[in-house]
């Protein structure tokens, strides 16, 4: 599917800087499409952050409660890699306790 950080372009517009500027983009590396299950894992990302937000847990404590690495947590969050079912059973299951 079409990449939808970069919108199929392949490159993101950095934000704030003097001249316009452009990164390859983070989630399909440029290559302008990602994987289908990638909607999926996005999907999953944004239940795990708004679960971690209703708990107010910041992304670094949340990181450090599960004993991850906070920039894994975040990419899973945005749906970058595919989250971890551990990760996502701890998040419901034990952190909204
Ligand atoms: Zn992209």
């Amino acid at each position: 599917m079409i990449c939808p950080s970069c919108e199929g372009i392949g490159v993101i517009f950095l934000p704030f800087s003097p001249k316009i500027k452009t990164l390859p983009c983070t989630r399909c590396n440029g290559l302008k499409e990602v994987p289908e299950e990638m909607k999926v894992w996005m999907e999953n990302g944004e239940l795990l952050k708004s679960r971690r937000i209703d708990k107010r847990f910041t992304l670094r404590k949340a990181a450090k409660f599960l004993n991850i690495d906070v920039t894994e947590l975040s990419n899973m969050e945005r749906g970058v890699i595919e989250p971890n079912l551990n990760i996502q059973y701890y998040l419901i299951k034990v952190i909204t306790q």
